[in-house]
C-alpha cells in the first residue's frame, strides 16, 4: 500500500465575515444606501476570503456555492423557479429585489409607522423555521400542487468558476432535490411537496452537468433529510432521484449530517453516488454499519471533527480511531471532514481578546477546525497533536470546569425535590385565597419595550460611558414607569419589565459559574441575524441572587402582585454552545439547580408569582422521534426541580413561544406548573385543542395578541378569541396575556394594546 494520505475536506465555512461584514452591507443595500454592485463586492470578497483561508489551511477540498447572501434553501428555491405567484416573477433572471422580498417581504411593507397595517401591493415574507435541530433557521420553499419548475439561474456554476478563476478547483455544494422538497410546504396543504420530485429533476439534471462540462469532478449534494425518520415512499424518492442524476452529473458526495442513518443506511449505500458523507460525531457508533455495509469502491467522508460545538478536538483520539479504517479502505477512498458545515460554529476564536488564554486553548472555531483538519492528514507525532494533548489534559483536569460540590449536590436530588409538595388541586385552592385575583386575570410574559433609550443607556454603561449608580437609577425609572403604567392600565398581575436584560440567556449565563461569553462569536441565525451563543464550559454554579433586587424594587411600587421571572434550565441549555464532556441532561440539571436556588430567593423575598420561561423546550426535541422520550424525561425532570423548592401557596408559571403541543402534551403536564401561558393568537385557539383532549389540569394563558406585528388588536378581536378559548377550556382556568414579551414592540403600540387586552377580560367577567 502507498503512503497516501487521505484528503481532507471541508463542507461548507460560514459566510458572514469574522467581522460580520455581510450583515452590515446587507443592511445598508436594504436600507437604500447601497446598491447591488457593493452588496455583490463584498459577497466576493468575502467567498474569496474563505477559499484562500481554506487553501491556506491545507484543505484539499474546498466547498463553493456554501456562500449565500441570505439562506441557501432559498437560494435553491429561487434556482429551480419555486417562487410563488404573488412575488411577481415570470421567467428568466430572477432579481435580488424578488429573492429579498421572498426573504422579509416587500420593503414597502416595512414602513417602520407604529400601528400601520400592510397594505395591498405588498408582499409578505416567506415561513421561516429551523434547519434541523439547530439553531440557524431556513426560508420554507412554498410549491404549489400544479408546480413547474425551471432552471432560473445558476449561482453555484458562477460560484465554481468563481473559485476557478482565483486557481482554486472548488467542490460545489448544493441541496439535494429530495431533502429540498422535503422541507418544502405544500401550498393548499392537500399534496405531497415530494411528488413533484420527478419534475424537479430534469432540473437537478441540467444543473449538474452544466458543472460537470465546466469541469467538476466532484459534486458534494447534500441530503440530511436521510437523518430523519423517512416512509417507504420517502426512501423510494431517494433512489428516484439519484438514479436519474448520477448518470449525468460529476462524482458526487451524498453527504448526511446531524444525525445518523439508522434504519435509512441501506438506502443511501444502494444510491448510485461516488462518495457518502456521514456525521460521526453525532453518530460515532454508525462507522461499524457503514463500513461492513459499504460497497469498496465508495469514497467515505468521516464526518470526525464537531461542525456543531466549539471545542478543540482530541486529534490524537480521533486520528486512532482513523487509522485502521484508512488501513483497511485505502487513503484514496478516505475523507477526513467535519460532521457538517462550519456555518454553525464562529469564525475565529483568535479574535477573542476577552477570554483568557487557558480558555482560549481549549477552544476551536471554524478557522482552528480547519487547521486540525489538516492536522489529521498529517502525521500524529506533529506538533499539533502534542498542543491538543496538553490542552485537552489541562481542561479535563482543570477546577474551573470540575466543581466537586456542585456533583455532590446533584447526586443527593431525589424525586422530592422535582416534586411540589401537594397536588396541583390543593396547590391552587391555596393559590387562589392568597392571590385573590378574578376571573380571567390578565397579565404580560415579562418584558415590556426595550427602547433606543433603554439600548442606549445599556451600551453606554457597557462602554464605561454611564456609571453603574446612574445606570442602575435609570433602569430603577424605566422599571417605576412600567409599574405605574401597568396599574393605570388594570393589569392584574405585573411584571417589572425586564429592562436591566439584555437577552433572557445571557443575562443569566453571565451571572452563573461555567459560562463564558464572547465577543466576536458570531454564528447566523437567519438572514442577517446572528447570535452569540454563551459557552457552558464548566459545572454551572450560581454565586448570588441574580433577579431578587429587581424583583424587589418592582414589589415596593405597588400593592398588586408583581411576578418573579426567570429563564428555565432547558431553553438556557439549548441556546447555549454545551460541553462535550459531560452530558447535556446533567447540565441541564446543574442549571436547574442554580434557578431553583433563585426560585427560592424569591420566594422568601415575598413573591407570590413566580414565572419560569422555557421558550426553548420544544426546539431541543431530537429529529428521530424514539429520542424524544429520552429528552423529554430529563428536560421536565430539570424544569420540576428548577419549580419544586417552593411552597404549595408560591404560583409557579412557565412560558414557552409557541403552541404545537399535540405531541408533547404529556410532557407539558407533567412540568406541572400552575399556569402555562403559550402562543395562541394566530392559530385561532385551535391549537388549544390538545389541551381540551388531554384534559390537562392546570391554568392556561392562551396568547390573545400577536405581539410580531406593530399592529394594536381591537378589544372585540380579543374578546372572540377568549370566547374560542373558553369553548375549549373551564374558564375558571383561563388566564389573558400576550403571546409572548414585548421587548421588540413600541410603548405606542403596547399601551393601547394592552388596555384593549384588560377591556376584552373585563368583557368577558361581565
Ligand atoms: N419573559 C421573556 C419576555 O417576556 C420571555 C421571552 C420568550 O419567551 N422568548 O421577553
Ligand atoms: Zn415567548
Amino acid at each position: 500500500m502507498s503512503n497516501a494520505r487521505p484528503a481532507v475536506a471541508s463542507l461548507g465555512f460560514p459566510r458572514i465575515g469574522a467581522r460580520r461584514e455581510l450583515k452590515f452591507a446587507l443592511e445598508s443595500h436594504w436600507a437604500g444606501k447601497s446598491g447591488a454592485a457593493e452588496l455583490n463586492d463584498t459577497a466576493e470578497h468575502l467567498r474569496r476570503k474563505n477559499w484562500l483561508l481554506q487553501k491556506e489551511k491545507g484543505i484539499d477540498i474546498i466547498p463553493s456555492n456554501d456562500f449565500s447572501l441570505y439562506d441557501h434553501v432559498l437560494d435553491t428555491a429561487v434556482m429551480v423557479g419555486a417562487i410563488p405567484a404573488e412575488y411577481g416573477w415570470t421567467d428568466g433572471d430572477v432579481s435580488l429585489a424578488t429573492y429579498f422580498a421572498m426573504a422579509r417581504g416587500s420593503q414597502t411593507a416595512d414602513c417602520g409607522h407604529p400601528g400601520h397595517q400592510h397594505h395591498g401591493g405588498d408582499v409578505r415574507a416567506l415561513e421561516m423555521t429551523k434547519w434541523f435541530d439547530t439553531n440557524y433557521h431556513y426560508i420554507v420553499p412554498e410549491v404549489g400542487a400544479d408546480q413547474t419548475f425551471t432552471l432560473t439561474g445558476t449561482k453555484p456554476l458562477d460560484h465554481y468558476l468563481e473559485a476557478k478563476a482565483l486557481g482554486i478547483e472548488t467542490r460545489p455544494v448544493i441541496l439535494g432535490p429530495v431533502t429540498f422538497l422535503k422541507l418544502a410546504k405544500a401550498r393548499g396543504g392537500d399534496f405531497e411537496p415530494l411528488s413533484l420530485l420527478p419534475r424537479l429533476l430534469p432540473v437537478y439534471a441540467e444543473l449538474l452537468s452544466k458543472l460537470k462540462q465546466a469541469g467538476a469532478e466532484w459534486v458534494q449534494i447534500d441530503e440530511p433529510a436521510l437523518v430523519l425518520d423517512l416512509s417507504g415512499s420517502e426512501r423510494q424518492a431517494f433512489a428516484e432521484a439519484y438514479e436519474v442524476l448520477a448518470p449525468v452529473a460529476p462524482k458526487l458526495m451524498l453527504a448526511t449530517y446531524f444525525g445518523g442513518l439508522g434504519d435509512n443506511l441501506d438506502t443511501a449505500l444502494a444510491l448510485p453516488v461516488a462518495g457518502f458523507h456521514a456525521d460521526l460525531v453525532r453518530a460515532p457508533e454508525a462507522l461499524d454499519a457503514i463500513l461492513s455495509a459499504a460497497p469498496a469502491a465508495l469514497v467515505l467522508s468521516l464526518g470526525v471533527l464537531d461542525g456543531r460545538n466549539i471545542w478543540r478536538a482530541d486529534l490524537t483520539r480521533i486520528a486512532g480511531r482513523l487509522a485502521p479504517v484508512i488501513a483497511a479502505r485505502g487513503a484514496d477512498k478516505i475523507q477526513i471532514a467535519p460532521s457538517c458545515s462550519l456555518l454553525h460554529v464562529p469564525i475565529d476564536v483568535e479574535l477573542e481578546t476577552g477570554l483568557d488564554e487557558e480558555l482560549k486553548s481549549w477552544l476551536s472555531f471554524a478557522t482552528q477546525k480547519l487547521g486540525e483538519l489538516s492536522a489529521l492528514s498529517g502525521s500524529p507525532d506533529g506538533e499539533a497533536f502534542a498542543a491538543t494533548d496538553a490542552a485537552i489534559a489541562s481542561r479535563a483536569a482543570s477546577a474551573r470546569v470540575h466543581n466537586a460540590a456542585v456533583s455532590a449536590r446533584l447526586a443527593a436530588v431525589t424525586e422530592a425535590d422535582r416534586s411540589r409538595k401537594s397536588d396541583f388541586a390543593e396547590r391552587i385552592a391555596l393559590q387562589r385565597d392568597r392571590l385573590g385575583l378574578p376571573l380571567y386575570p390578565t397579565t404580560t410574559i415579562g418584558s415590556f419595550p426595550q427602547t433606543a433609550d433603554v439600548r442606549k443607556n445599556r451600551a453606554a454603561f457597557n462602554r464605561g460611558d454611564l456609571s453603574a449608580g446612574d445606570y442602575d437609577s435609570f433602569l430603577q425609572g424605566e422599571t417605576e414607569n412600567a409599574i405605574r403604567l401597568q396599574e393605570e392600565i388594570g393589569l392584574d398581575v405585573l411584571v417589572h419589565g425586564e429592562f436591566e436584560r439584555n437577552d433572557m440567556v445571557q443575562y443569566f449565563g453571565e451571572q452563573l459559574s461555567g459560562f463564558a461569553f464572547t465577543r466576536h462569536g458570531w454564528v447566523q441565525s437567519y438572514g442577517s441575524r446572528y447570535v452569540r451563543p454563551p459557552i457552558i464550559f464548566g459545572d454551572v454554579e450560581r454565586r448570588a441572587p441574580m433577579t431578587v433586587k429587581w424583583w424587589q424594587f418592582a414589589q415596593s411600587k405597588t400593592e398588586k402582585p408583581v411576578k418573579g421571572m426567570l429563564t428555565g434550565p432547558v431553553t438556557i441549555l439549548n441556546w447555549s454552545f454545551v460541553r462535550d464532556d459531560t452530558t447535556r441532561a446533567e447540565t441541564c440539571a446543574q442549571i436547574a439547580l442554580a434557578i431553583r436556588d433563585e426560585v427560592i430567593d424569591l420566594e422568601k423575598a415575598g413573591a407570590a408569582i413566580i414565572q419560569i420561561d422555557e421558550a426553548a423546550l420544544r426546539e431541543g426535541l431530537p429529529l428521530r422521534q424514539a429520542e424524544w422520550k429520552t429528552y423529554l424525561g430529563w428536560a421536565v425532570d430539570a424544569f420540576r426541580l428548577t419549580a419544586s423548592g417552593v411552597a404549595d401557596e408560591t404560583q409557579i408559571h412557565t412560558h414557552m413561544c409557541y403552541s404545537e403541543f399535540n405531541d408533547i402534551i404529556e410532557a407539558i403536564a407533567a412540568m406541572d406548573a400552575d399556569v402555562i401561558s403559550i402562543e395562541t393568537s394566530r392559530s385561532k385557539m385551535e391549537l388549544l385543542d390538545a389541551f381540551t383532549a388531554f384534559d390537562y389540569p392546570n391554568e392556561i394563558g392562551p396568547g390573545v395578541y400577536d405581539i410580531h406585528s406593530p399592529r394594536i388588536p381591537a378589544s372585540g378581536e380579543m374578546t372572540e378569541l377568549l370566547g374560542l378559548a373558553a369553548d375549549r377550556l373551564d374558564k375558571g382556568k383561563l388566564w389573558v396575556n400576550p403571546d409572548c414579551g414585548l421587548k421588540t414592540r413600541g410603548w405606542a403600540e403596547v399601551k393601547p394594546a394592552l388596555v384593549h387586552m384588560v377591556e376584552a377580560a373585563r368583557a368577558m367577567r361581565g
